[in-house]
This record gives structure tokens, sequence and C-alpha cells, in this order.
């Protein structure tokens, strides 16, 4: 389960409205010793106290923190439509992706707003549940390649050109901070693959062209693994 903060001296955690309506429909009982996450690299034990309609209570038994292994794996990843994305998002979350770009691209077939953020938020904490991610990934909009702060990771941009993904494995594994990006369903336009040619080496995931979301997955499955997560 989610938990929101804690207080009182470290003897209680909140949980928030949605999480208590969770509880319920998993007709969790008061008294029951569950397990929570904050997506700050801890993990707790908790004996639920309350549920209501404002949230839910626990008092706390034990915190475990897990520390980060100081590397960042960041998917740079045109935006799409809905569920497409979902999926996106989701599978960055178990493959332990850090932080995910979200590129409006001039070829992208839906623009992502600020306001949509919420709703990725909350795909993220479900699958950190799900998987048992104590850290909880960021998340950014890009609406022009010269945000990108490129200077000191190994940038890996998909292209079908490029060399083949598993002939960079040792440049992986050796590398603090890995940023793999992934063009829209329509490719990049010409001006931004110009300014992604000057700071990213062009990888192959071989000859046939993949669905963004398995680009993506297959990517972010293989540096994950490279990085020892
Ligand atoms: N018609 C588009 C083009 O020619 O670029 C196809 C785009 S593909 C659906 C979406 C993105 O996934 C591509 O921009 C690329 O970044 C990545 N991708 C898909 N298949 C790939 C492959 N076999 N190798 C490298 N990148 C790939």
């Amino acid at each position: 389960f989610w938990i929101d903060s804690v207080e009182n001296e470290n003897k209680k955690v909140y949980l928030s409205p949605s999480e208590a309506n969770h509880l319920k429909v998993m007709r969790v009982k008061l008294g029951e010793i569950l397990t929570g996450l904050d997506g700050k690299g801890n993990i707790y034990r908790f004996q639920l106290e309350t549920i209501s309609k404002t949230g839910a209570t626990g008092n706390l038994l034990s915190r475990k923190h897990e520390y980060h292994d100081g590397k960042s794996l960041i998917i740079f990843v045109a935006s799409t439509k809905w569920p497409r994305i979902r999926l996106i998002i989701e599978k960055a979350v178990e493959l332990g992706v850090d932080r995910i770009e979200i590129f409006n691209s001039r070829y992208s077939v839906a623009k992502i707003l600020p306001n949509r953020l919420d709703k990725f938020y909350s795909v993220m904490r479900e699958a950190s549940k799900q998987c048992l991610n104590t850290y909880l990934p960021e998340l950014c909009i890009i609406d022009s390649i010269d945000q990108i702060d490129h200077s000191n990771s190994l940038n890996l941009l998909l292209d079908f050109t490029g060399s083949p993904l598993q002939s960079l494995s040792d440049s992986i594994a050796s590398s603090k901070n890995v940023r793999i990006l992934v063009g829209p369903e329509g490719g990049f336009a010409e001006n931004e693959l110009k300014k992604l040619h000057q700071f990213c080496l062009p990888v192959s995931l071989g000859k046939r062209i993949l669905r963004v979301e398995t680009a993506v997955i297959v990517s972010a499955s293989f540096a994950s693994l490279q990085m020892g997560r």
C-alpha cells in the first residue's frame, strides 16, 4: 500500500482516501499487518488502525530503507495516446527506470499536457506497489530537444541505422547515467534527428519496426540488466 506520510514521532502512517478505498475493496481488516511504500526507498510494516472516507491510518511497526545504487536509467519517449502511454509508464517502473521524459515531438500522435501527470503518477504508484519498486521514478514533459540535460549521460538513440544495442553492453554497464531515446509512431522530424545525432549514439533493435512501447520495453530491459538492476 502507498504511504502518504509518517507522523506522530514516527509512530503513525497515513494513507490517502484512494488507498483507503483500495483497502476496502481488498477487504483488508483492521489489525492486519501490511507492507507500505513511499517511493523514497522506504519499506514500512504497519498494523491497520482506521479506515474512513478521508483516508486510513496505521501503527508503524518497522521501517527499512533501501539505498539507491546512485545510477540513473532515463527513458526519453515521444508522447503517445492512452492506453499505449500507460503501458510504457507501467513497464518503465517495473524495469527500474529512474526518470521518464515524455517528449511532445512534432510527429507525436498525442501531445501530453502537464495536467495529465497526476494520472501518470497514479499509474506509477500502482506499478511500484505491484513490483515492490521502492523508488518512484521522476516524470517530466519535454517540449524541445534543447531542454534535455544530456551532458553527463550515455545517450542512446533508437535508430534503425545504428549499431546493435547489445554491442554497447560494456558501455552501458560502466555508465552511471544512461538515457534511451525512443521516437514517435511517425519517427522523429528531420530537425529533431539532426539535433539528437549531435549528442546521441544511434543503436538498433533489429530490422523489424517495433511499436514505441515494444522498443521501450526491449531497450529498458536490456539496459536495466546491464546496469545490475
Ligand atoms: N516510421 C517510423 C520511422 O521510420 O522511424 C517508425 C517509428 S517506430 C514505430 C517508433 C520508434 O521506435 C522509432 O522512432 C525508434 O526510435 C524505435 N524503434 C522501433 N523499432 C526499432 C528498431 N528495430 N531499431 C531501433 N529503433 C527502433
